[in-house]
């Protein structure tokens, strides 16, 4: 499927073995468990060894931090005197941590002492740090510059400098110091870049940093194994169903942890709110959240506390979670290269991910743009159904009392069943019981269907996705007169909202404000509809009064609404 297959050395034994480096860091890689090193490993590893200069480009993943330090660390004799001899730049915070972290492990045979400096962190001790004495400084370009400038950062002894995810520091305007950077260091030195994508503005540091860099290329999507590990699927949905949509294929999919992109902070937010208003644990991640709030929510990714984050690219770029499951662009990205970034975030070294892309109809042509970047086919599935969505849910339910059956502590409960005893049969038991754990689960009672714009052309879509938008359970009616009571489920009653259409309302929008005010959670609130200047939504009955207040005393998408018990 891809057109750069990996060069097959035919070696049966430990590849790192052949690339020339030293016996303390072959058994440190050992020890991590790496079998093989991958294919930017296994090209850059020994060409990094002779001191030459190097431009390297493969896919998020696949594990360029090691191509890199290895051959840094190389460098390095067990108790050499501790002063900066390599200097890596990176463009996040994050990024720092982590590379330092991964060269303090893959050094730790040499004793090599490494130190992730940034901005953020109070400059004290990142002082002492440095004082103390390092072999690596991993740092981020301003804070770099602030610590050449106090002196603190010695350069005269670097020789190798790394400029790591270079595309990404130049996107975000760090070009003029990463130069500053490079002018400082001794001329002699090693000048390495690595990057997912190369584009123009990398070709003009090379041209002025770089002396005949040799440069290595590796296919989009390989990984460990060479082999792709990332499923990728399209989805074709209106916008107006995409976060039902992306509820109902997580949900299918079984996902535990996944990554959402967007394009902006404001659509990191609504989608945040939605999906919290529709029962996920989702959490938002962008660049203007301060760094606490980052290192918080990151932390609840990796211990499940969250299933989902919602990003931005800039706040998501380079970050490895182990646990990551799914990647879903919430909007086709419309540079096919973030494309690549975010898909690199899944199926890492050896793992197997999905990606999951949402598509508006009329963003189907940017598909095409990414399938001949990455040499890979995309295949476009349906929105799961209704249908679907239950039996997938009863499977879950059955394979939950499967695992049940099987635990020891089964007779702990027997207290429960005998004050239930000769209240009903057993079979009427074990469904009462299966029937809490189903709605315990959020196993939704999500009527909706989505319409599946898979196989519209463009042309037919325009007229279908006009007129009024029905969403929620038991939403039958079709116009705002001729909706009858009885098709509003029993316990139901409907708020009138007097926003609508025009004001750019989407059902997310209620749900959102609704499940953020209030105590109501996204499955109880529902049907919704929209209409141009209003909208109706059902909410339990007995919450009907809790909701108008709560919704006349804020904003929906910025805007004050009247909102009153809806009286046909
Ligand atoms: P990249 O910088 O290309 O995005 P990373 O360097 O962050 O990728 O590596 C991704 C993951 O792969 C990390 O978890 C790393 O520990 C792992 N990894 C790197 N090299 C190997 C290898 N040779 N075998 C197995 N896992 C590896
Ligand atoms: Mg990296």
């Amino acid at each position: 499927m891809h057109d750069t297959p990996e060069p097959d050395t035919g070696s049966e034994h430990n590849g790192f073995a052949d690339l020339g480096l030293r016996a303390e860091l072959l058994a440190t890689t050992a020890s991590l468990g790496y079998e093989e090193p991958t294919p930017i490993q296994r090209e850059t590893i020994p060409v990094l060894l002779t001191g030459v200069d190097l431009v390297g480009q493969a896919a998020t993943g696949t594990g360029k931090t090691a191509a890199f330090a290895l051959p840094v660390l190389n460098l390095i004799e067990p108790g050499a005197p501790a002063e900066p001899t390599a200097l890596v730049v990176v463009p996040t915070r994050e990024l720092a941590v982590q590379v330092s972290e991964a060269m303090f492990k893959y050094g730790a045979g040499q004793g090599v002492k490494v130190v992730p400096i940034y901005g953020g962190q109070p400059i004290q001790r990142q002082l002492q740090a440095l004082d103390r004495g390092v072999h690596v400084v991993v740092a981020t370009p301003g804070r770099a510059i602030d610590h050449i400038r106090r002196g603190s950062l010695k350069l005269d002894r670097i020789r190798t400098v790394v400029l790591d995810e270079a595309d990404e520091m130049l996107d975000m305007g760090f070009t003029e110091d990463i130069e500053t950077i490079l002018e400082k260091t001794p001329t002699e030195r090693q000048t390495v870049m690595f990057s997912a994508t190369i584009p123009p503005r990398i070709e003009a540091i090379t041209r002025k940093y770089q002396r005949d860099p040799v440069r290595v290329r590796i296919g989009a999507g390989q990984t460990a194994a060479g082999k792709t590990l990332v499923r990728q699927t399209a989805y074709i949905v209106p916008r107006a169903h995409k976060a039902s949509a992306m509820g109902r294929i997580l949900d299918i999919e079984g996902a535990t942890s996944a990554i959402v992109f967007c394009r902006t902070r404001t659509e990191v937010d609504e989608l945040t709110q939605t999906m919290n208003g529709r029962g996920y644990r989702a959490e938002a991640l962008h660049g203007g959240m301060d760094q606490k709030q980052r290192d918080r929510v990151m932390a609840q990714l990796r211990d499940g506390s969250s299933e989902m984050l919602i990003a931005t690219d800039v706040a998501a770029r380079g970050l490895d979670v182990d646990t990551l499951t799914h990647v879903v662009n919430y909007d086709v990205p419309s540079a096919s290269e973030s494309y690549v970034h975010r898909i690199g975030r899944v199926g890492r070294a050896g793992r197997e991910g999905v990606a999951i892309t949402l598509v508006e109809p009329r963003q189907r042509r940017l598909l095409g743009n990414i399938e001949r970047l990455t040499k890979q086919k995309i295949d476009i599935a349906k929105v799961p159904s209704v249908a679907d969505l239950r039996a997938r849910q009863i499977e879950v339910t059955v394979e939950a009392v499967r695992e049940a059956l099987a635990a020891d502590d089964l007779d702990d409960y027997n207290p429960v069943l005998h004050g239930l005893a000769g209240e009903d049969s057993d079979r009427n038991l074990a469904l009462a019981a299966i029937k809490l754990y189903h709605e315990a689960r959020g196993a939704t009672t999500d009527e909706r269907e989505i319409p599946d714009a898979s196989e519209d052309r463009p042309k037919k879509h325009k007229k279908k996705d006009r007129g009024d938008e029905h969403y929620g359970p038991g939403s039958k009616f079709t116009k705002p007169k001729d909706r009858p009571k009885g098709n509003v489920g029993p316990g139901t009653s409907l708020v009138y909202v007097g926003v609508g259409r025009k004001a750019g309302i989407r059902p997310g929008d209620l749900v959102g404000a609704i499940a953020n005010e209030t105590d109501l959670v996204g499955r109880e609130i529902g049907p919704i509809r929209i209409a141009d200047s209003y909208a109706v939504v059902g909410v339990p009955e007995a919450a009907v009064q809790t909701v108008v207040d709560a919704l006349n005393a804020t904003t929906i998408r910025g805007k004050k609404a009247r909102v009153r018990p809806y009286v046909d």
